[in-house]
């Protein structure tokens, strides 16, 4: 099963952000995607994960089309994003925005409130003990009622994944997930997604931290202006030449 982009383009304005990318990823896996500032990165993750439209191309999730749906329906499908940026509710405490992730319910219509409570509850004692399952997994009991714009940098980084695991997916994109975070959280994030990978969650992982990447993930992929310029082993892939070259500014 994999993620499969195929030729994927997407123009800003005459700028040409992505100009053919082609990956294949297994869902699986735990698979790196490095390249210079400004090579497209964010833009392929929006893109894969209906933030933005492609303007040509096709991408498919375990074999089913998924270019042309919403971002929610593709979360649904099992794959979601997290943002270079946290997207955090910065007033919600920790505890709140885990439940606030959680993919829509048949509560949230008027329909199943007035039709069928017991089907609400039991959705929302579910969803409850996801909450707590997944603060005790990221280690952020500590600061479970706290609001989440109090957090540090790394805290807020595990409340992305957090947030992301809230849909159960098979496969999470993660944007710069050690930017900005202290060495011994760095360690720790590696450690929970490594963990998560062991229970069968892909991770595609942009970061620029190659030394700590390069130990996480079993492949990765370097794009530079918008094209993907080689694939495959972490340490195969950092010795070629046009890779060298892109990273040098060449
Ligand atoms: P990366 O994540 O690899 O650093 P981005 O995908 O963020 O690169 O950006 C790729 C290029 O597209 C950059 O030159 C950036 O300025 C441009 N770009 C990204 N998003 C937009 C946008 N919404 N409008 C116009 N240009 C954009
Ligand atoms: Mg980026």
């Amino acid at each position: 099963m994999t993620l499969e982009i195929r030729n994927v383009t997407k123009a800003f304005g005459g700028f040409q952000a992505l100009d053919g990318v082609r990956l294949s990823v297994p869902l699986d896996s735990l698979f790196g995607l490095i390249g210079p500032n400004g090579a497209g990165k964010s833009t392929l993750f929006s893109v894969i994960s209906g933030f933005l439209s492609a303007d040509q191309g096709e991408i498919t999730l375990g074999g089913r089309r998924i270019d042309g749906l919403s971002a929610p329906a593709r979360a649904r499908a099992g794959m979601v994003r997290t943002f270079q940026v946290p997207r955090e509710f910065s007033h919600l405490t920790v505890r709140e925005n885990l439940m606030a992730a959680a993919p829509a319910q048949t509560g949230e219509g008027l329909f199943g409130l007035f039709f069928r409570p017991g089907t609400v509850r039991r959705e929302e004692a579910a969803i409850a003990a996801r909450v707590e399952e997944t603060i005790a997994l990221l280690k952020l009991t500590r600061v479970a009622d706290q609001p989440s714009g109090k957090l540090s940098g790394g805290q807020k980084k595990l409340l992305e994944l957090g947030r992301a695991l809230m849909v159960e997916p098979r496969l999470i994109l993660l944007d710069e997930p050690f930017a900005g975070v202290n060495p011994v959280l760095i360690g720790e994030i590696m450690e929970r997604i490594a963990e998560l990978n062991g229970r069968g969650i892909g991770f595609l992982v942009i970061e620029h931290d190659l030394e700590a990447l390069t130990r996480l993930v079993s492949r990765m992929a370097v794009m530079d202006r918008g094209r993907v310029l080689a694939e495959g082993e972490p340490a195969a892939v950092l010795d070629e030449p046009q890779v060298r070259e892109a990273y040098l500014g060449g």
